[in-house]
């Protein structure tokens, strides 16, 4: 519970136990947990923190396994579809074929390249969210009248959604751009942070200009800005919160400068 963003000072332990491992600790905030058959679970296989994180590893674990107690939903600002809870384990034996690779120490690498997956398809989400939100903001205001016309006449208006289509189309590009990348085989930790980052904030902006558009009934729980508006939210904060984002990025960056004198 501790880590968070700090996701390496991890405190869940794997101890091993005959052939296989005990494992220890508390996972908050887990999506699905509460339905979950099979878990992909991070622990420390040593107390030690070791260079490039190799005190972490990865455990496929049936979540059914005794010692394994899910906690009760958490109640959250959006998103009612998708339920979190913590995971609490309690001297809970897995057999050693449940270490991912086979191989102590390689979690952090893993979840690191999941984590690239994980934050592209936060980044889709974002164009998806925002997508729906421009196109309920547009039906709006077309029909929407004020001082006598659809308040889709007044630029004012029209700027909004103006801004809204260019964030959401260079969205869509830097995600095209990193998931052809990513088929060529290329590391796109770099630009799959970079597109997390950029569309998560872009849908943050749609979603707010969407209530804009609705006026007075975009506050309201009767039309759909408002529930936009919370459910967009949390696309900032998980995968990564956008700090962290540019935290990376500009690690990378000043990474390659350091090595090649330059940065394309
Ligand atoms: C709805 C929901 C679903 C989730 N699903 C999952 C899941 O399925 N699996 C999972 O493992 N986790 C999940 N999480 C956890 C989520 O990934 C974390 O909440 C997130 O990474 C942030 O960690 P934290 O909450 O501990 O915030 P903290 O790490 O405490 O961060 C608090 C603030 O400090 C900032 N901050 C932290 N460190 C730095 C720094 N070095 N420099 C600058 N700013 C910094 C952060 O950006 C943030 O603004 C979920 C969370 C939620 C709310």
């Amino acid at each position: 519970p501790g880590s968070g963003s700090d996701s390496a000072a991890m405190q869940t332990m794997a101890v091993r136990d005959g052939n296989g491992y005990r494992l220890n600790g508390t996972k908050r905030y887990i999506t699905n947990s509460p339905s979950a058959k099979i878990g992909l679970i991070m622990a420390r296989t040593s107390k030690e923190a070791l260079a490039k994180n190799a005190h972490v590893s990865a455990f496929i674990v049936d979540m059914t396994t005794p010692g394994i107690t899910i906690g009760k939903p958490d109640k959250k600002m959006g998103q009612s579809g998708a339920h979190i809870a913590d995971v609490i384990m309690e001297d809970v034996h897995i057999p050693g074929s449940a270490l991912v690779g086979g191989e102590e120490g390689r979690g952090f690498q893993i979840a690191m390249q999941s984590l690239d997956n994980g934050r592209l398809s936060v980044a889709g989400m974002g164009v998806g969210m925002g997508r729906r939100a421009l196109d309920t903001a547009i039906r709006y205001a077309t029909e929407r009248k004020a001082f006598g016309e659809p308040i889709a006449n007044f630029q004012l208006i029209q700027a909004m959604l103006a801004d809204s289509e260019a964030e959401l189309y260079a969205a869509e590009c830097m995600i095209a751009d990193a998931c052809a990348r990513a088929d060529r085989g290329e590391n796109i930790q770099r630009k799959a942070a970079a597109a997390k980052l950029f569309s998560s904030e872009a849908c943050g902006r749609v979603v707010d200009r969407c209530v804009q558009v609705f006026g007075g009934a975009g506050y309201l729980a009767e039309y759909p800005a408002e529930r936009f508006f919370r459910d967009a939210r949390i696309l900032r904060i998980y995968e990564g919160t956008s700090q962290i984002m540019q935290l990376q990025i500009a690690k990378s960056l000043l990474r390659e400068f350091a090595s090649e004198g330059a940065v394309w």
